[in-house]
């Protein structure tokens, strides 16, 4: 059994998003940890819950999906962090309020979330994009492409951290919490709002002495090098992730988004089957023969059976490029073009004359 997110914020199934919001608000009174300093731990844990329960039922979509699967529907990746959190906004109204009417908005009380957010965040890097073009036979044989594409790299004079000594201290400006306060007094009511501070960026840290390579951001823009095979069932449409090969950041790097640009040559995609168009002789389409045709993966000699007609396809089992499963490699389809002569030598035409006049040849169509 899952979680019930419903009965932990104590609303039924068919709760309203008003409902919702009233009761995360009420609980959330109740159990914000700067308001429970006797149990703070245990109000943390039960704040980050139903924060948690708040953020799926106040969602449409995630709503809908834990209503049919339950929490398998709507995992959170490595479980819920307050990253994955989108309502401070509605933390912010709650505990703005109480904080004014308790009158603890003069300072010391700390931003309102910021109690039970005991390390800073911080932020991760960016996602990278790079286009490749490839053509349809590097991906048929499978060859790993060599890609060289520009990212913000781990600064190594400084292991990333911005600083020469590698060492951090605690930013002055807004000593370590990274973010900033200010207070403004409408009437009686204290109004508090809060902001990354813009000395460390958010970070709540700064170098205790700047990296002069990275000038102590912490990250240099450089080349980078990967080698990746096609991937299965490769497609233009699809854009193809690399954890972790994106711009780097003391947080975390972000990801590498590639997507391919095929050159189909002479072939058309037929989902995950290639056809291409072929020439017979009209010679062969009625009594069959060989010809050789450049295929994916090199030249092949290709049966052409007696009696093939124009727009005839041919499957070539297991020609084409890999398939989407990664199972054994998809179809190659030939799709016959007759071909006709237009001018013969006068021997060919008696030939033909004389195959005209055949009775056979009558009886086939005129019947
Ligand atoms: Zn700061
Ligand atoms: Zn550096």
């Amino acid at each position: 059994m899952g979680k019930d997110y419903y009965s932990v914020l104590g609303v039924d199934k068919k709760a309203s998003k008003d409902q919702i919001k009233k009761s995360y608000r009420d609980l959330a009174k109740k159990y914000h940890p700067d308001l429970n300093p006797q149990n703070k731990k245990e109000a943390e844990e039960k704040f980050k819950d139903i924060s948690e329960a708040y953020e799926v039922l106040m969602d449409d979509q995630k709503r809908a999906r834990f209503d049919q699967y339950g929490e398998e529907g709507v995992k959170f990746q490595g479980g819920f962090d307050w990253n994955q959190f989108h309502h401070y906004q509605d933390i912010q109204d709650i505990f703005g309020d109480i904080f004014s009417q308790f009158g603890f908005g003069g300072g010391g009380f700390g931003n309102p979330f910021g109690g039970f957010q005991t390390q800073q965040r911080e932020t991760r890097g960016s996602d990278t994009f790079v286009e490749i073009p490839l053509d349809i036979r590097r991906i048929a044989r499978n060859e790993k492409i060599e890609v060289y594409y520009f990212r913000e790299m781990k600064c190594e004079e400084c292991n990333g951290t911005g600083s020469a000594t590698k060492k951090l201290q605690t930013c002055q400006t807004c000593r370590g919490r990274g973010y900033v306060e200010r207070s403004t007094n409408q009437g009686f009511i204290m109004f508090r709002t809060t902001e990354v501070c813009r000395t460390c960026n958010g970070r709540g840290k700064i170098p205790e002495k700047t990296c002069h390579v990275c000038s102590g951001s912490g990250y240099t823009r450089k080349k980078d090098r990967i080698e990746i095979s096609p991937p299965p069932g490769i497609h233009e449409e699809e854009v193809y992730i690399l954890r972790d090969k994106g711009n780097f950041r003391p947080g975390g790097s972000g990801d590498l988004r590639i997507k391919f640009d095929i050159d189909y040559m002479e072939f058309t995609r037929e989902g995950d089957d290639l056809e291409k168009e072929i020439q017979v002789d009209f010679t062969d389409a009625i009594i069959g023969g060989k010809i050789k045709v450049p295929l994916l993966r090199g030249e092949r000699e290709i049966d052409i059976p007696s009696g093939t007609q124009p727009e005839e396809r041919i499957v070539l089992k297991g020609e084409g490029i890999q398939k989407k499963t990664g199972r054994g490699n998809a179809d190659l389809i030939l799709k016959t073009k007759v071909s006709l002569p237009k001018k013969i030598s006068k021997k060919q035409r008696e030939l033909l004359e004389q195959f005209k006049n055949e009775k056979g040849f009558f009886s086939q169509f005129h019947l």
